[in-house]
């Protein structure tokens, strides 16, 4: 009994991972599309076999949840024998307030407070809530762990989380940095001091998750001394669709210039800014954006130059927080994948004793140091895996 199943629930999606804990392998993976709306899809994959694609309907998350589990026992496609062979089930949960700074088996409390973070998380909380129930539904009785992306960011001290605006905010409202893709962030810094040979109480890491949503964060001994994204995930670097950190006052300025509410603006600022807003609506995609730039696009060319010199300025900054730092590591799509993007942004950081060894640098995906032997900071690439940084938190709580 060692089979964990991940699930991470979106509004209309559900994404799941079945994981044998034995050795830490993916027995099987998938994703629901489109719940609740036309054209329903459950695509189910298992190494070694053709995809599995079911296009019944999905009315809603209970029944997706249903046919994940009818397609992991299946006899051709499935790989398990009975629902049972499943010890627990871990949920992504995006915001846990300020009370969860640890992941925790899901409760009657557990579920309140999910639900009084919906203003907080209001496009995931209600959304992974609804994936908890529709487990507890299908499988009655086994324990259900609940790993907040909010939970790493918790340990930032009240200087590093506190927002220099009226105190009463934060009391009436929990207004305050919160920090998200905090799963991704607690792994990767952790095997950072393991990979780099640091020490694991000292150890100061800075971790740049570059993907469609970014974010930074510096940790001594894998606690959190800080994280770029705040109240919201839209604080920070330049991702693909946000805008990251900007003068609160353009809201106002184009507000009334365009005469359009608050409310609009800021979906401008998460859905049509970053890569894509900078690029003249070209894409919100770090590939195109490079292809266009070596093609002498200006706007993407700015873009591009932008965003690098932007994680940068946080690697400084975050250095300065911790009084040094002892390795930077790479990770999401960007930074898993892009070698000239890492190279431009440890271009900036000479002045640490960072050097980067080219022929290692043209790694992808894979576990690497990237930095030379003589470098003053070790400089890391490590993929993450959100999903067995569930299963793992799932099965220590669990003790299954
Ligand atoms: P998400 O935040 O959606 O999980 P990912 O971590 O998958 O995002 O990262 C997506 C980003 O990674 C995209 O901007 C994509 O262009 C970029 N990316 C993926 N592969 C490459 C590559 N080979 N070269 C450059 N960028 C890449």
């Amino acid at each position: 009994m060692s089979k964990i199943l991940v699930i991470n629930c979106g509004s209309s999606s559900l994404k799941y991972q079945l994981i044998d804990m034995e050795n830490e392998s993916v027995l099987a993976k998938g994703l629901c599309e489109r719940i609740g709306i036309d054209g329903s899809l459950l695509t189910h994959k298992v190494d070694g076999k053709p995809d599995y694609v079911d296009e019944s309907d999905l009315p809603n998350h209970q029944v997706a949840v249903e046919k994940v589990l009818k397609a992991l026992v299946d006899p051709e496609v499935g790989v398990i024998q009975s629902v049972d062979e499943i010890a627990a089930i871990g949920h992504r949960v995006l915001h846990g307030g300020t009370k969860y700074s640890d992941s925790i088996i899901v409760n009657d409390d557990v579920k309140k407070v999910i639900r009084e973070c919906f203003d907080l998380g209001p496009l995931h909380n209600p959304a992974n809530l609804i994936g908890i129930e529709a487990a507890e539904a299908a499988m009655p009785g086994k324990p259900n762990v609940a790993v907040f992306d909010t939970a790493f960011g918790m340990g930032m001290d009240e200087y590093a989380y506190t927002y220099a605006i009226p105190h009463e905010y934060l009391e009436k409202y929990g207004v305050r940095r919160y920090g998200f893709h905090g799963t991704s962030h607690k792994f990767v810094s952790g095997e950072a001091l393991k990979f780099a040979n640091l020490d694991p109480k000292k150890g100061k890491v800075i971790v740049c998750h570059l993907g469609n949503g970014s974010s930074v964060s510096a940790s001594i001994g894998g606690r959190c001394v800080d994280t770029s994204m705040g109240l919201t995930p839209l604080e920070g670097l330049i991702m693909g669709t946000r805008s990251g950190d900007i003068d609160p006052a353009v809201v106002q300025f184009i507000c009334n210039h365009e005469k359009i509410d608050v409310n609009e603006m800021l979906n401008i600022l998460n859905k049509k800014s970053g890569y894509l807003g900078m690029s003249g609506g070209l894409s919100s995609d770090n590939r195109d954006i490079a292809k266009a730039q070596k093609e002498g696009n200006h706007l993407a060319d700015v873009a591009m130059t932008a965003s690098r010199y932007r994680v940068a300025k946080y690697i400084g900054a975050y250095t300065a927080a911790m009084n040094g730092v002892d390795a930077i590591v790479f990770t999401a799509g960007i930074g898993e994948n892009d070698g000239e993007f890492r190279a431009e942004v440890c271009s900036y950081l000479g002045y640490l004793g960072v050097e980067i060894d080219p022929e290692a640098n043209k790694a992808r995906g894979k576990r690497v140091v990237l930095s030379t032997p003589g470098s003053k900071v070790k400089v890391l690439l490590i993929p993450t895996n959100e999903e067995l940084a569930i299963a793992r938190e799932t099965k220590e709580l669990t003790n299954c």
